[in-house]
């Protein structure tokens, strides 16, 4: 079956320039060929580049929840702190459950944001080796403020520093080595526009210093097995999705050299602010104002629209937007504004809302 092209307004996976599809059908190379380390060596400098950080680059084949499990795996040898604001966050605290680990969790109602003086108060009296924090909570639009929060783990040189930056990464500027991150990691198919099945990581010394102290790290995601091939042959224990590589080393390029990181972030704050400034008036924001997400809105359904409703009606002229994540389905809509969207194309995303609701 060949769908239709449906451009998506969806957060992930996000709409796919036509370049970069066919990037993906490029002949391939051999996985331990000269060619591929060269190309990993690309791509690592680039990564580097993206996320102000010297730490070691890694690219998992597997989605983004792949990398969530590897940040446990090895940087959890006891008890692990997450800092959870919904949906995402709470798969997490899942994921350490699943591996074993001791969970205490830090929640606050979807809609909030995770705030530095909660970290503190929970790091002050527990005994944690590591922290958890979802940067930009895909189901609720909601971005943790990363800095404050990184300020107060700072003070725990201990702890390693786990942080998602799944639909953010590529999107909201983030400066690694600054904030003291010891792994962050992205899927493919998000802020990065790619299509979905890899997932990007940078993982400090700290973070594969404690990964030698910590069991059962598994094989096909053991950052010790990674960091290995990557010193000795720059390349990947297992064969890695070769054409994705391809197609990540091309989008780097050009989010680094001809959109250039400061215009792409920008770009997303401006596209964020239609949304906000159109939904604001027509519904309400679901999320806490002071935490608004600049890659994707949550809009609350005030007006009591049927959502499935709207979401045919979009998709019969092209287009796709999201309904509101597990128990927010009915009562919130999410419009994505991340990876390559231009304003343009939101603007006339959103006119055609006002279609369907009879405005103007
Ligand atoms: C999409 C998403 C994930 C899961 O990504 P997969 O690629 O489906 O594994 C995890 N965290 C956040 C914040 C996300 O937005």
């Amino acid at each position: 079956m060949k769908n239709k092209h449906i451009k998506l307004f969806i957060p992930g996976p996000t709409e796919i320039r036509e370049e970069i599809r066919k990037e993906m059908a490029s002949p391939l190379i051999g996985h331990r060929s000269k060619e591929i380390s060269l190309l990993l060596e690309e791509i690592s400098s680039k990564v580097q580049k993206l996320l102000f950080t010297k730490n070691t680059i890694f690219v998992f084949t597997s989605s983004s929840t792949g990398f969530m499990e590897a940040a446990i795996r090895n940087c959890v040898k006891k008890k692990v702190l997450h800092l959870s604001c919904g949906a995402f966050g709470e798969r997490w605290e899942e994921i350490a459950k699943r591996n074993g680990k001791e969970v205490e969790s830090l929640r606050v109602p979807w809609g909030e944001a995770i705030l530095p003086e909660m970290v503190e108060e929970k790091l002050k009296k527990g005994d944690f080796d590591a922290v958890a924090l979802i940067h930009n909570e895909t189901s609720t639009g909601v971005t943790n403020p990363l800095e404050e929060i990184a300020k107060v783990i700072k003070k725990y040189p201990e702890i390693c520093f786990l942080v998602d930056a799944v639909s953010s990464m590529g999107g909201i500027k983030i400066e690694v080595d600054k904030l003291g991150i010891d792994v962050i990691f992205a899927g493919s198919q998000k802020c990065l526009a790619l299509p979905p099945g890899i997932a990007i990581g940078a993982v400090s010394e700290k973070a594969l210093k404690k990964a030698e102290i910590v069991e059962n790290r598994g094989y096909y995601f053991d950052f010790l097995e990674h960091f290995k091939y990557w010193k000795e042959k720059k390349q990947t224990p297992a064969t890695p999705s070769i054409s994705h590589l391809f197609a990540l080393n091309k989008k780097l390029s050009e989010i680094l050299f001809e959109e250039g990181l400061e215009n792409r972030f920008k770009r997303h704050q401006e596209m964020a602010k239609i949304v906000q400034d159109w939904a604001r008036e027509r519904f309400a924001l679901f999320a806490n104002e002071k935490y608004l997400s600049p890659t994707l809105t949550v809009i609350s359904n005030t007006r009591e629209i049927d959502i499935e409703k709207l979401r045919k009606n979009l998709r019969e002229k092209g287009k796709e937007i999201a309904p509101g994540y597990g128990k927010l389905k009915g009562k919130c809509f999410r419009i994505a504004h991340m990876g390559d969207l231009q304003p343009e194309e939101i603007k006339e995303l959103l006119s055609e809302i006002d279609q369907f609701l009879k405005i103007k």
